[in-house]
């Protein structure tokens, strides 16, 4: 697992202060179109289980933090799901490479 964290360089003050999203990467290789069908049903819960307990601890987040998935994390439009964190990791959007 790589986590990669790109913080927001938007002047676009409402998308600067959304709070931190974790964007997950499969490991599998995919084509663009398997990728563009794919998005739309994420094995979240599974991420969530396994995946996003790691991420928090690698962050050396507090234990606490809650998160929640949402096809919408990135986007207006469902193109970018991701888990949405509650509280602000200096307004960075997270990859997380399985
Ligand atoms: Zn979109």
């Amino acid at each position: 697992m790589q986590i990669e964290i790109r913080k927001r360089t938007t002047t676009n003050r409402k998308a600067f202060n959304k709070t931190a999203r974790v964007y997950i990467w499969p490991n599998e290789k995919e084509t663009v179109v398997e990728q563009m069908v794919n998005r739309r049903c994420r094995p979240h819960q599974q991420w969530r289980r396994d995946v996003m307990p790691k991420v928090i601890q690698e962050l050396k987040l507090p234990f606490d933090t809650k998160y929640r998935w949402s096809q919408f994390a990135g986007c207006s439009c469902p193109c970018s799901p991701g888990f949405i964190l509650d509280r602000c990791v200096d307004a960075s959007d997270i990859h997380v490479h399985l």
